[in-house]
C-alpha cells in the first residue's frame, strides 16, 4: 500500500517492516530523503521516486560496468556457488534473481545444478545469453513472471534486495517458488557493519532511487520472519555487506 505524496513522481510508504508509519529524517542526498522507522529502526529512502522512475536508473550503462569486470565476478560466482553447494549439500535448480550477465547461473551450470536467471536489465541477459551462450534468463521481476511453486532448491540474490520496490511481494513470491528446506542466499550493503563511516551520509552504498533500503542483521531478520524465513548463518564479511544464507522453515 502506498499513499501519494505532494510530488506526484515521489511516494509515501509505511515501513515495509513493521508497518510504522513515523520516521525520523536523517540527511538528504540528491533532494532524496533518507530515513529511520521510528518502531523497528529501519533505514530506507522515503518518500521515494516511484517505480517508473527507479527502472530509469537500470539503463545499459549499469550492465556494462558489470561486464567490464567479468573475469573476477565469474571467479567470485564459483566460489559462492561451489561454497554453498558443498556446505549444505545442495543440488537440483538454482535461480538467481538480479542475475545480470549469468555468472551465477553459469557457476551453478558448472556444478551440476540446473541455473536458472532473472533480471530487469536487458544489456546484462543478452550478454549472458550471447557471450555466456546461458538459456533459462527471464526479463523481468519476480511475481511478473511466474515460476512453479516449489520449484527452486536454491535462490540466491546478490546485491538485489536493496533495489526492490516491494520487499514483501519479493520474499512472498521467493517462499512460494522455493521448495521446503530450500536455501536462499542473500547479500546486501550492512549498514551497521564497523566499516561504515561514523559521518554516515559519506557511505558510498546510501545511493538515491537506487538503494531503497539498509539493512542490518536485526532488520533483515524481522523482515524474513514476517515470510517464514529464517536467517541460519551470517558470513564473516571484510567489506561492508551482510552476507546470510536462510533457510525456508516450514
Ligand atoms: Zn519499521
Amino acid at each position: 500500500m502506498s499513499v501519494s505524496y505532494k510530488n506526484p513522481e515521489f511516494e509515501l510508504i509505511p515501513c515495509p517492516i513493521c508497518g510504522g508509519q513515523e520516521f525520523r529524517h536523517l540527511f538528504h542526498k540528491e533532494k532524496e530523503s533518507f530515513v529511520r522507522c521510528v518502531q523497528c529502526h529501519f533505514t530506507l529512502i522515503n518518500p521515494r521516486p516511484s517505480f517508473d522512475q527507479i527502472a530509469k536508473t537500470y539503463d545499459s550503462v549499469y550492465s556494462e560496468n558489470y561486464t567490464k569486470k567479468a573475469e573476477k565476478k565469474r571467479k567470485r560466482a564459483l566460489r559462492r556457488v561451489k561454497r554453498l553447494k558443498s556446505r549444505y549439500s545442495l543440488r537440483g535448480s538454482w535461480l538467481d534473481v538480479g542475475c545480470s550477465a549469468g555468472f551465477v547461473v553459469e557457476a551453478a551450470q558448472n556444478q551440476g545444478f540446473t541455473g536458472y536467471g532473472i533480471d530487469i536489465e536487458v544489456g546484462g541477459l543478452a550478454y549472458g545469453e550471447n557471450v555466456l551462450g546461458l538459456s533459462n534468463l527471464i526479463e523481468g521481476t519476480l511475481g511478473e513472471y511466474q515460476y512453479p511453486s516449489r520449484f527452486f532448491d536454491v535462490i540466491s540474490a546478490y546485491d538485489v534486495i536493496e533495489h526492490v520496490p516491494d520487499l514483501n511481494l519479493f520474499l512472498t513470491e521467493i517462499k512460494r517458488i522455493l521448495k521446503p528446506h530450500g536455501i536462499l542466499d542473500i547479500g546486501t550493503p550492512d549498514i551497521d557493519h564497523w566499516r561504515v563511516p561514523k559521518n554516515l551520509p559519506t557511505w558510498n552504498e546510501f545511493k538515491p532511487s537506487e538503494h531503497l533500503y539498509y539493512f542490518n542483521k536485526d532488520t533483515l531478520g524481522k523482515l524474513l520472519e514476517k515470510n517464514n524465513l529464517k536467517i541460519i548463518k551470517q558470513r564473516f564479511s571484510l567489506k561492508p555487506s551482510l552476507k546470510v544464507v536462510i533457510s525456508h522453515a516450514i
